[in-house]
């Protein structure tokens, strides 16, 4: 049998394929829509382009383009044509690209018509023979050169363990590492998900989430396409639009940021919520307010799961309460087929209840990082668990909750800070938004806390009584020696927060003068 991922997603298209597959929400084209026969069809095409091409089994096609339609028609494409879809986070500029293209050694690119001329003249040097280029609105050479090849195509022969695509890690301690991904792998954990989250007929997805990453690119058109359900299709976000097409859905995925920004609007309300059946949140912590005001602003309780690019989803809170209840701050159970455990530095496991090192296995976990064998090495255990880098804890009942990633971890004086839990008690301060903690140099603690907070809307805060009140709440030594107050936290695209740039802006604070 033909374990090529993109065979299981067609089986799943529905029996008329001249149906509604994907509704441009926004962008250039917002008359047009695409059927399944036109996914199909388009797809078919590009992967004749690529076929065309006499690439070598898995050549690596990396592709930084702007969201559209077409770009995921093009991973479709790549998918089918037995290559390994390479995406790249649109924001990457020259010297980034150029370690991509350097590291993955892609036999074509694909860029937006508008950086045609560094990113072409990049890939050339590297050795890459084919570069093309895919506007947002349909523009660029690779849908002019695809127009010629036919639109009928016969899937790539695929084993569940070959190569389907690379996702390089957001990369904030050192260079980033390409996570090698499956077909097996991303084929199992979408059929998980489609159990377990309950896609049913009539399912509709809003999609607004960005396509470089797993959140977009996997989990929710995954879903969606593994569902035969519809997408209204977002090529940003935009709160006001996204609320004025809730009624028409039935199915949201965001990071906390789009939840806190919806939140932001007068017209979100039970009304407008009423067709929706499940709201999905993960890539980065969701604060207990934001879950909470959400559940009174609209009756929805959202879930909250957790993954990462290397193993796609691991943790879900139930969607059916014959699963259980969800549970706020947590991220749920470890997913069917998906082992989580929790051990301490020294390798041992750890009783429920205490926090350590989140590790993980199943059908889902990547085979390893992209020329880097003794990285891979590193993130195994011998028993075969991948180290998450996580750190967290799983209570008796089996609800997982993260405290943050090792990294973060702060050690002061010899003792350990776990930020999250200095976090939680900051934000439950009145006037606080929210915060980070971190760890910066000291001469004499080797690390110090360091606190950095948003005050809510018309607050003001005062750094010094923050400091105070969490005096009287928590161990001195956990107690940020340094309070700052910003206006908004530094995040990326997924909107996690950028730890590593609030340290790097805050390292010289406690340097010994005289050292
Ligand atoms: P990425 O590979 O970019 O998806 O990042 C994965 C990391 O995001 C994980 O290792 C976690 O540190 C973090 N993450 C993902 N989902 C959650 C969540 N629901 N809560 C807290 N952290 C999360």
């Amino acid at each position: 049998m033909n374990a090529n991922l993109y065979s299981a997603l067609r089986a799943a298209f529905p029996a008329n394929l001249d149906s509604l597959a994907i509704q441009p929400a926004d962008g250039p084209d917002t008359h047009s829509h695409y059927t399944w026969r036109d996914l199909d069809r388009a797809s078919a095409r590009i992967a004749n382009l690529l076929g065309s091409l006499d690439l070598p089994p898995e050549s690596r096609v990396a592709v930084q383009v702007e969201k559209s339609v077409e770009a995921l028609v093009l991973y479709l494409a790549v998918l089918r044509a037995g290559h390994v879809f390479l995406p790249l986070n649109t924001a990457y500029q020259a010297s980034e690209i150029a370690y991509f293209v350097g590291n993955a050694e892609p036999a074509v690119v694909v860029c937006s018509p508008k950086n045609f001329i560094w990113v072409s003249r990049i890939a050339f040097q590297a050795g890459t023979a084919h570069v093309y280029t895919l506007g947002d609105d349909r523009s660029g050479t690779l849908l002019e050169r695809a127009a010629y090849h036919g639109d009928a195509h016969t899937p790539a022969m695929k084993r569940a363990g070959d190569l389907a695509a690379i996702l390089y890690t957001s990369g904030t301690t050192g260079r980033s590492k390409g996570a090698m991904l499956s077909h097996g792998n991303l084929l199992s954990n979408a059929q998980t998900l489609k159990a377990y989250w309950g896609w049913q007929p009539g399912d509709v997805l809003i999609h607004a989430l960005p396509i470089f990453h797993v959140h977009g690119l996997f989990v929710a058109s995954h879903g969606a396409l593994l569902n035969g359900s519809p997408m209204l299709w977002f090529s940003k976000f935009d709160p006001k639009a996204v609320l004025a097409r809730l009624p028409e859905a039935t199915v949201f995925m965001g990071v906390p940021t789009l939840y806190v920004r919806m939140l932001g609007e007068a017209g979100l309300n039970h009304a407008a919520c009423k067709n929706m059946r499940l709201f999905i949140s993960g890539s980065a912590p969701l604060l207990l307010d934001t879950y909470t005001e959400w559940q009174q602003r609209t009756g929805h309780t959202i879930l909250e799961r957790y993954g990462m690019s290397e193993t796609v989803m691991l943790t879900s809170n139930p969607c059916h309460a014959s699963d259980g209840e969800r549970r706020g701050g947590t991220v749920g159970f470890a997913l069917p087929g998906v082992g989580v455990r929790v051990h301490d530095d020294q390798g041992q496991p750890l009783p429920a209840g205490e926090i350590g090192n989140i590790q993980v296995r199943g059908t889902n976990v990547f085979s390893g990082y992209w020329r880097m064998p003794e990285k891979t090495k590193e993130e195994f255990t011998a028993d075969g668990w991948f180290k998450t880098g996580d750190v967290g804890k799983i209570d008796a009942a089996g609800y997982v909750t993260i405290v943050g990633r090792s990294k973060d971890l702060i050690i002061t004086g010899g003792y350990n800070v776990y930020p999250a839990e200095i976090e939680g008690y900051v934000n439950d301060m009145p006037g606080v938004a929210e915060s980070a903690v971190i760890g910066v140099p000291h001469p004499d603690f080797g690390e110090a806390v360091v606190a950095v907070l948003v005050p809510r809307v018309g607050a003001t805060l005062d750094s010094a009584a923050v400091a105070a009140a969490l005096k009287s709440q928590i161990a001195n030594f956990k107690v940020p020696k340094q309070v700052f107050v910003v206006g908004e936290l530094p995040r990326n695209a997924m909107g996690k927060v950028q730890k590593n740039l609030l340290r790097d802006q805050h390292q010289s604070l406690f340097k010994n003068p005289v050292a």
